[in-house]
This record gives C-alpha cells, sequence and structure tokens, in this order.
C-alpha cells in the first residue's frame, strides 16, 4: 500500500459533506458547557512525556501500551496528548488560575492520540469534549459534572444512553481494599494473563480492568470498593447520589466501575450506550482529588469528564439524530464573457459583504454546466449575466425550487430581492409554530 497517499491507520477524514456534523455537535458541547458557567481552555497537542506519565499513572495501559512518544529535535521526550485532563491541570496551575476564583471551571474540545488497535468505536486518533472543575470538594460539584455531561447529551438529541456510577475511594480506605483485592487475584494468580501478573503487585485495581475474557471473569467475583469506603467517602457518595435524585437523574450504581486512569478518587461515572457495540462507554469521568497536588500544585479538590466524538456520532447515527442542515448557497451567478465574469465577481463581493453565500464560476466552464454546478450545490437563486445584462443593468433571477423568475437590477436588486426572500423565508418558518414564534419573540426581548 501506497504510503503517501494514504491516512494513518486508525485515523479519519471529516470530509466538507460531513463537518457540519461535527460544527453542530462541537458548537452544542461549547454552548451547553456555557450555560454552567465552563469556559473553554485550548492546550497543546503534545506535552513533556512526564506531563502524563507521572499523572495518568505508570500502571495504566495508556501509559504502558499506547502513548505516541517521540524525541524532539532538541531531544527532549514528547507525547501527544492520550487525554486532556494532565495538561489542563499543568496549564491551571503554570498560570495560577488555581490562585484566583474557585472553583475554575474549563472545557474542551480537540483530538486525542493512542496506540490501540483499531475497530468500531476505537481509533488512534480520535476526539473528545470534556470539563475539569479546581476546588470544589462538595458532593454538589460530582452532580454539577454528571448534570453538565448529561445536558450535552440530552441537547444533542441522544437519548437511550445509561448513567452508571460508583465511589473508588480516597488513599487511605483503598489501601485496605488494595490488600483485600491482591489477596483475592493472588489466590488465581496462575490463571491472569501476563499482565495482570504482573498489574497484582504493581497496581491490582487495573486487573479489574482487563479486556481478557479469563482475567474477566476472574474480576466478576473480586471484592468491590464500596464495601470498603471510609466513612467519609461513604458519606460524599451518599450526597452525590441525593443530587442526582432532586434532580431526578436516574442512575445506577454499579460497584465494578474503576476507570482506566490512576488518578480518581471517590466518585467515578460512565455512560453508556447499548446501541455501538463494544466499545459503549461514551463518556466517563470522576473525581481526582489528589492530582493537583500531585503535579506540583496545592491539594486541590478537583473533578472532570471526557467524552468520545466519534462514539457519540455512531449512537447519533444508529439513532438517526437530525442535524440541523447546512447551509445551501443564496444564489449562483453565472456568467458568460470575460466583462460578465469581472462584474459577477464583484456582485459575489457586495452579497457575501451582506452575509449571503454567493458563488460563480471560477473554472471557466460553459453556462450549461455552470448551471449544472449551481444545481448540484442546491443553490436557491440563480441568474446568468453576459454582455445584454450589462448594458442593461439588468437580470433575471431564478427562484430554483418554484422555478418563478422576476426580473431586477444587477446594481443592488440582486442583494435586495434575495434580501426580500430570506425575510420571507423566516416569517414563513415562524408562522403557524407558536415554538418558534416564542424563541423570536424572547430573543427580541433580550435584546
Ligand atoms: P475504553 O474503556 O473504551 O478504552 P477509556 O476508559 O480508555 O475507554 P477515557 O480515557 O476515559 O476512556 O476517555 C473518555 C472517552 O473517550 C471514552 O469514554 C470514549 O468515549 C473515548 N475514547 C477513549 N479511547 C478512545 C479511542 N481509542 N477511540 C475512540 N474513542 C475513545
Ligand atoms: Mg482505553
Amino acid at each position: 500500500m501506497a504510503k503517501f497517499n494514504t491516512s494513518v491507520k486508525g485515523t479519519a477524514d471529516v470530509l466538507p459533506s460531513d463537518s457540519y456534523k461535527w460544527q453542530f455537535v462541537e458548537k452544542k458541547m461549547l454552548e451547553t458547557a456555557s450555560t454552567f458557567g465552563f469556559q473553554e481552555i485550548r492546550v497543546p497537542v503534545f506535552e513533556y512525556t512526564e506531563v502524563f506519565t507521572k499523572n495518568v499513572g505508570e500502571t495504566t495501559d495508556v501509559v504502558q501500551k499506547e502513548m505516541y512518544t517521540f524525541t524532539d529535535k532538541g531531544d527532549r521526550s514528547i507525547t501527544l496528548r492520550p487525554e486532556f485532563t494532565a495538561g489542563v491541570v499543568r496549564s491551571v496551575i503554570e498560570h495560577g488560575l488555581i490562585n484566583g476564583a474557585l472553583p475554575v471551571k474549563a472545557c474542551y474540545v480537540g483530538g486525542c492520540y493512542r496506540y490501540e488497535k483499531p475497530q468500531a468505536g476505537r481509533m488512534r486518533e480520535f476526539h473528545q469534549f470534556g470539563a475539569e472543575m479546581f476546588g470544589a470538594a462538595d458532593p454538589a460539584a460530582d452532580a454539577e459534572m454528571i448534570l453538565l455531561a448529561n445536558s450535552v447529551l440530552t441537547n444533542l438529541g441522544i437519548k437511550n444512553l445509561s448513567l452508571e456510577i460508583n465511589s473508588i475511594g480516597c488513599p487511605e480506605c483503598r489501601a485496605k481494599y488494595h490488600a483485600a483485592l491482591k489477596q483475592y487475584f493472588a489466590s488465581r494468580a496462575d490463571e491472569l494473563c501476563d499482565t495482570c501478573k504482573d498489574r497484582l503487585d504493581r497496581n491490582p485495581m487495573r486487573i479489574l480492568d482487563c479486556k481478557s475474557p479469563v482475567c474477566k471473569a476472574i474480576a466478576d467475583d473480586a471484592p468491590v470498593m464500596i464495601d470498603y469506603l471510609c466513612d467519609e467517602c461513604k458519606t460524599h457518595f451518599e450526597g452525590v447520589k441525593q443530587h442526582l435524585n432532586a434532580v431526578g437523574l436516574s442512575f445506577t450504581v454499579n460497584p465494578k466501575i474503576v476507570r482506566g486512569l490512576d488518578y480518581y478518587t471517590k466518585t467515578v461515572f460512565e455512560f453508556i450506550s447499548g446501541e455501538i457495540g463494544a466499545q459503549s462507554t461514551v463518556c466517563g469521568g470522576g473525581r481526582y482529588d489528589g492530582l493537583v497536588g500531585q503535579m506540583g500544585g496545592p491539594s486541590l479538590p478537583s473533578l472532570g469528564f471526557a467524552m468520545g466524538i466519534e462514539r457519540l456520532l455512531m449512537v447519533m447515527a444508529s439513532q438517526g439524530t437530525e442535524f440541523p442542515e447546512p447551509a445551501v448557497p443564496d444564489v449562483y451567478i453565472a456568467t458568460m464573457g470575460e466583462a460578465a465574469r469581472l462584474k459577477a465577481t464583484k456582485l459575489c463581493m457586495d452579497l457575501r459583504n451582506e452575509g449571503f453565500t454567493a458563488i460563480t464560476d471560477v473554472a471557466g466552464r460553459s453556462v450549461k454546466a455552470q448551471m449544472k454546478y449551481a444545481d448540484k450545490l442546491g443553490a436557491r437563486f440563480s441568474t446568468v449575466i453576459g454582455d445584454d445584462e450589462l448594458q442593461n443593468d439588468r437580470c433575471v433571477l431564478k427562484n430554483m425550487q418554484n422555478g418563478e423568475q422576476q426580473e431586477v437590477t444587477l446594481s443592488d436588486g440582486i442583494v435586495s430581492a434575495i434580501y426580500d426572500s430570506r425575510i420571507d423565508a423566516m416569517i414563513e418558518s415562524v408562522a403557524g409554530n407558536t415554538e418558534d414564534l416564542e424563541t423570536v419573540l424572547n430573543i427580541a426581548k433580550k435584546q
């Protein structure tokens, strides 16, 4: 296979005909986050490798097997971000945000890189939307993060996801749990896969996350963290549940959720879809009270979540979710002759400056070919201009949807005719639709 003209395994292109879906999803995500007071943070695609090894955790799959790490020309070890949290924590400490008003609320959208086995819902370059909150210890914060994730998913029109929550405790109660877990797995050590044999000493909780069927079956009977929670962690978890109940968000407690990254403490949660096969977790997150301190900042209770955009789009495709139609050109101006082409360039610029989408021929094709192209684009109006039209300063503007034609002046007739038609379309779209009419009136009132 030639490499110079194929994409790398595990990556995908988003083509112009599909990008409106991504734009819609990302916009909704950021807008929803903003209603919760979260503003976007943009961090680099690559960081010093230590940002991830130290903070995602040496014993995690992500660090041990999945990172894209390379040495740059200045002999630095660099890693493409496999996730955002570590970089965001690095950034908020480096810029002193956590010394200002707390909690700090930040959200992000962008690509992540993991060397995993590509399959449905699992890519080597994939995209996440996520949010982080720094400096909030109360269970209300955990609930707010879960509610934010839920609102994003709901506002995208996604249905039928299940929310599963768990508590994986704090370092104190987890030490006792680790001991119990180690004892359990040690009794069946010879059945475990090689990676898990190694995990037994280093981090027995990782075995619970192993994808091998044998280890999974053994893990099914393992002790669960929730039975080992200390009083503080127990009370915190009860608080989270109360807050979720208070808004009527249904959830199930799944004592098996441990999450794949080391930094989590107390609450962890996942949103799961039954419609996209084995890679079914669309969103995962939780509290990471130790991470900011571990990264050189003050001890600051914090939490976050991330959702995989590719997996969300798969759910939306399977549910037939509707996306707002991408805009079609308002007008296509076909030209005959060089003078008309010059005029069309000017006319198109006038229209674009008014906010309309105006297209004209830039390929030097026949009028017939130009009109075929206008049809393909789905242009709402079209006109043909040649020497006669230039001389009379008039042209015939054709409504491509209903075939109606009107004669307008070239100078400002095209702009005002298209402007009028847009207003008509707006009026028509709200007429008889009280809900839209109310929205329009509400917007008008606010302005
Ligand atoms: P999984 O158990 O599926 O490997 P994870 O625990 O590694 O997920 P996180 O690190 O929590 O996932 O990332 C959050 C979300 O990002 C996941 O729930 C998923 O939707 C998405 N995601 C993670 N890895 C991939 C990938 N390789 N390809 C596509 N999406 C991914
Ligand atoms: Mg993973």
